[in-house]
Parts: C-alpha cells; structure tokens; sequence
C-alpha cells in the first residue's frame, strides 16, 4: 500500500481566538476533536495544539467547555460579540447596588 503524508501549516489571520496556557494544558486533544471545523490539529502527545485556521473559529465554545483542565484554553471573543455579552447570577443571588 502507498503511504501517504499530509502536512499541514497556520495559516496566518488578523484574529487569534485561542489561547493556551502550556503549564496547564495536559496536551488530550480534546478541544482539537470536538472542534466541528478543525481549527486546530493534535500533532504531539502532551503539548498544546496547533491553531491551524484561526480565522475559521465561529465561537460556539465547545472546546472550552469540553477542556478537563480548567485555564488550560482560553477563547477570546471578538468585540462585536463581547458587546452581546449579558451578565448571569446564581439563583438567589443579589445584584449589587
Ligand atoms: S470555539 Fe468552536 S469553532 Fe472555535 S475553535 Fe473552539 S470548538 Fe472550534
Ligand atoms: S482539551 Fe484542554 S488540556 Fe486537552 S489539549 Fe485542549 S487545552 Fe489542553
């Protein structure tokens, strides 16, 4: 069987939604998996992944939330987005005057 070898490189952008802190990242590449567009690809075992398509990123949040490190990725949001942003209480909680 032919072997066949893929490789791949960032493609660079005006944005740069993600942020990895390498102390904490444990390197599973789950963010990378869940990703539905492949903004970024697992390429070494304990290491951070690779931001490939920065530009392709539509914010849903899926590779934060599915993170098991919690500060390990960070998703910065884009202004236009941020100003959409609504602050949530807990239940029973108070706002502050
Ligand atoms: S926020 Fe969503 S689209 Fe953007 S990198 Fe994370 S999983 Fe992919
Ligand atoms: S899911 Fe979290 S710990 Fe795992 S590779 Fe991504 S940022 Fe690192």
């Amino acid at each position: 069987m032919r072997k066949v070898e893929f490789t791949a490189r960032p493609v660079s952008c005006s944005v740069n939604p993600l942020t990895f802190d390498r102390e904490l990242c444990i390197g599973c590449g789950q963010c990378a998996s869940v990703c539905q567009v492949d903004v970024m690809a697992q390429f070494e075992k304990g290491a951070p992944p690779v931001v490939l398509y920065p530009g392709e990123c539509y914010y849903c949040g899926s590779c934060v939330m599915v993170c098991p490190v919690k500060g390990a990725i960070h998703l910065r949001h884009p202004l236009m987005n941020q100003t959409k942003f609504v602050e949530t209480r807990a239940a029973g909680e108070q706002a502050e005057r």
